[in-house]
């Protein structure tokens, strides 16, 4: 029997070897949370023997009918008699999973403990009520897993028994809720109609819901790609102290990510300073003979190196080969404590892992009351608020950005010697590659995204890529999947011989047309097209999951397939960029009308040089300058993706009517051009 409602802020891990994953439970207050978690725990055999029983006699010495929710109730009541906390962890066991749900009775109390670190999801279930549909609250919530940069989201909508189970009120609100989401950039990986209360959709279909052939709320918790473990990030380990015994110098530390063992290179950031591993000490004292060769991610260690170099507490063993940001700049996103308002101007001690040194706040954007949960247009921060922020350090650290690293991506702030603010690091300005030192990866351009497109709006396209590549310092990113308007904008780079990377996603489904131009491209430009493909785990939890070509089955198998061989892939590509260059054009589609020549992406400069060029354009230019081009076109395929989901158009079809053609228009984008238009 596996029951756990904990106030732990670090639960442990449940069940070894186990995946574990961490959803956070969201909607209007009324629309069903508890009755979902209730019934969960029920249905996964989660709930101590006789508790249900107990549950119902006491409903009926009540007089009251029995509630799914008493069970949360129930345990809460339990819990509360020892501590309370803002949030509440309620553990279970699915057949592949361990899972933590989190819950907080209120979103601001969710927000700070997210933001600063409290409490940590991986994934987000959205509970609407079939009834009701989408209010206020709903999209507020919405708004709250954006800012909890949140990616993977399911949507419940409860309470189908009300409705009569009617598929066409479902779909009603499945648009709805997908143009929301779609708004805050989000994609939603599963629809699922259920009824908490009766239990259609949890655990399995039911004759109510025939007309459904998606997951069920627990095959979602199965599906959701797991964050990697802690030791499968990049080394880091924060320096605590340095211990001299006579010649010996011990750095000591706990290794917040990944592994390190005997003879590995490591290198010390911010310095830079590489050196081997001697040998690593743990306490107490082993004998020499079973000294650790190797340590993992949550070991709290002691390292000697071969030769001797400079470290100071504060500075983090990591390897040459993923190195930490030298940052003096940085960008976060913050959740405010103090009285006192965060205003620019304003002087703060910042504290990323065990460094810390003086910083002097920016500029200030998205301030966010969580009451409200949506943005505002103040400077400063006040008690209790959001906000993103910009500082600049008295001196140079290692940092992280919380994207790529959550264990090293947080910061603290304290203001007077108190503990005043916690928050993600969302972009870095890499102190080498400002210097112009190159060095490994770029980081997110602090360019505002309105100013950069005012310079660009009235150039031409080849004029918009030779002022982005002056104007943006770091990586430029162009990925290409070698349509017509990925071809035109490559030809201008290559003219150029712009200082920018070209990445294409193989999918491992392109067509055998692709290939070809592909190795013809790198020809005729003399251009390296880099590949960036799945990774092997990955796809094969896609396939085991939803079959070779399950992507026909079900929307959530299309999105799960597309997230593991395109959207996965390219946010790696995209790690360490500072802007992204895609083909988009604003008369491409409906989705697109109003794109603008740069935009912001999470973070990232996304520039789309042919914004305002019609597709006649692009083909006149093509034509005119020689740019090499896939037949596929000539044979009626507007828009060039992989083979199994891609199909020739007919005349007057729209441009993208040969993408994923069983879905409707609203569902036809796969995650990596999903933004609204006009956004930052
Ligand atoms: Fe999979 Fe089709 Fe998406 Fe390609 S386009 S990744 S085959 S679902």
């Amino acid at each position: 029997m596996n029951i756990a409602v904990t106030d732990s802020i670090a639960p442990a891990r449940m069940g070894g070897a186990r995946p574990l994953i961490r959803v956070v439970t969201v909607g209007h207050v009324d629309h069903g949370k508890s009755t979902l978690i209730g019934r969960l725990l029920h249905e996964t055999g989660s709930l101590p023997d006789g508790k249900i029983e107990a549950l119902k006699a006491v409903s009926d010495r009540r007089g009251m009918k029995f509630e799914w929710s008493f069970v949360l109730d129930a345990l809460q009541t339990e819990r509360d008699r020892g501590i309370t906390l803002d949030t509440s962890q309620v553990h279970f066991r699915t057949a592949a999973r361990d899972v933590v749900l989190i819950d907080a009775p209120g979103h601001a109390e969710l927000l700070r403990n997210m933001i600063t670190g409290a409490a940590q999801a991986d994934a987000a279930l959205l509970i609407v009520d079939a009834a009701e549909g989408v209010r206020g609250q709903t999209r507020r919530h919405a708004y709250l897993l954006h800012l909890l940069g949140l990616r993977q989201v399911a949507v419940l909508i409860n309470k189908m028994d009300k409705v009569g189970f009617d598929e066409a009120r479902f779909r009603e609100i499945e648009a709805e809720i997908a143009r929301h989401l779609a708004s805050v950039e989000l994609l939603a990986t599963a629809f699922i109609p259920i009824s908490a209360r009766d239990g259609d959709g949890i655990a399995r279909h039911s004759a109510s819901l025939a007309w459904y052939d998606g997951p069920s709320v627990l095959e979602v918790l199965d599906q959701f790609p797991v964050n990697k473990p802690a030791a499968d990030l990049p080394l880091r380990m924060p320096v605590q102290a340095i211990y001299a015994f006579g010649d010996q110098r011990i750095i000591a530390g706990r290794i917040e990510s990944g592994r390190v063992a005997v003879g590995d290179e490591i290198m010390i950031a911010p310095r830079g300073t590489r050196a081997r591993v001697r040998s690593i000490e743990a306490w107490p004292l082993p004998r020499e003979a079973h000294a650790p060769q190797s340590a993992d991610a949550g070991r709290s260690v002691g390292l000697t190196l071969d030769q001797a170099v400079l470290v100071d507490r504060g500075d983090i063993v990591a390897t040459g080969a993923a190195p930490c940001k030298t940052v003096r700049r940085l960008r976060a996103r913050v959740f405010w404590l103090h009285e006192t308002p965060l205003k620019p101007g304003a002087s703060v001690t910042v504290r990323l892992g065990m460094a810390e040194c003086r910083g002097e706040i920016g500029a200030i954007e998205n301030v966010v009351d969580p009451g409200e949960l949506s943005a505002h247009g103040s400077s400063a921060i006040e008690r209790n608020n959001v906000g993103d922020i910009e500082i600049a350090l008295a001196q140079s650290i290692a940092a992280d950005l919380h994207a790529a690293n959550p264990r090293t991506g947080r910061l603290v702030l304290d203001l007077g010697g108190r503990i005043a603010g916690g928050g993600l690091v969302l972009a870095v300005e890499d102190e080498k590659e400002s210097r112009g030192g190159g060095g490994a990866g770029g980081d997110r351009s602090s360019v505002r995204a309105e100013d950069l497109a005012n310079l660009l709006r009235d150039l031409a396209p080849a004029e918009r890529i030779a002022r982005l590549r002056r104007d943006v310092e770091g990586k430029i990113i162009f990925t290409t999947s070698f349509g017509l308007e990925d071809q035109v904008i490559l030809h201008l780079v290559a003219e150029q011989g712009a200082d920018i990377d070209v990445v294409t996603l193989d999918t491992g489904r392109l067509f055998r047309e692709t290939y070809h131009l592909w190795a013809e491209t790198e020809r005729r430009y003399g251009r390296r097209i880099r590949a960036i493909y799945p990774e092997r785990d990955d796809l094969e939890a896609l396939v085991e999951r939803h079959g070779i070509n399950g992507f026909y089955e079900s929307r959530a198998a299309r999105a799960a397939c597309c997230h593991a061989r395109k959207v996965a892939p390219l946010a790696r590509a995209l790690e360490d960029a500072s802007a992204w260059i895609v083909g988009l054009r604003a008369d491409q589609s409906v989705n697109r009308q109003g794109i603008d020549v740069v935009t912001r992406d999470a973070g990232l400069l996304k520039v789309s040089p042919l914004f305002d060029w019609t597709r006649e354009t692009v083909h006149a230019f093509a034509a005119a300058n020689g740019v090499p081009l896939n037949p596929l076109h000539a044979q009626g395929f507007a828009s060039i993706g992989c083979a199994s989901c891609t199909r020739a158009t007919a005349p007057g079809e729209p441009e993208r009517a040969g993408r994923w053609w069983w879905e409707t228009d609203d569902k036809k984008e796969c995650g990596l051009h999903v933004r609204p238009a006009g956004k930052e």
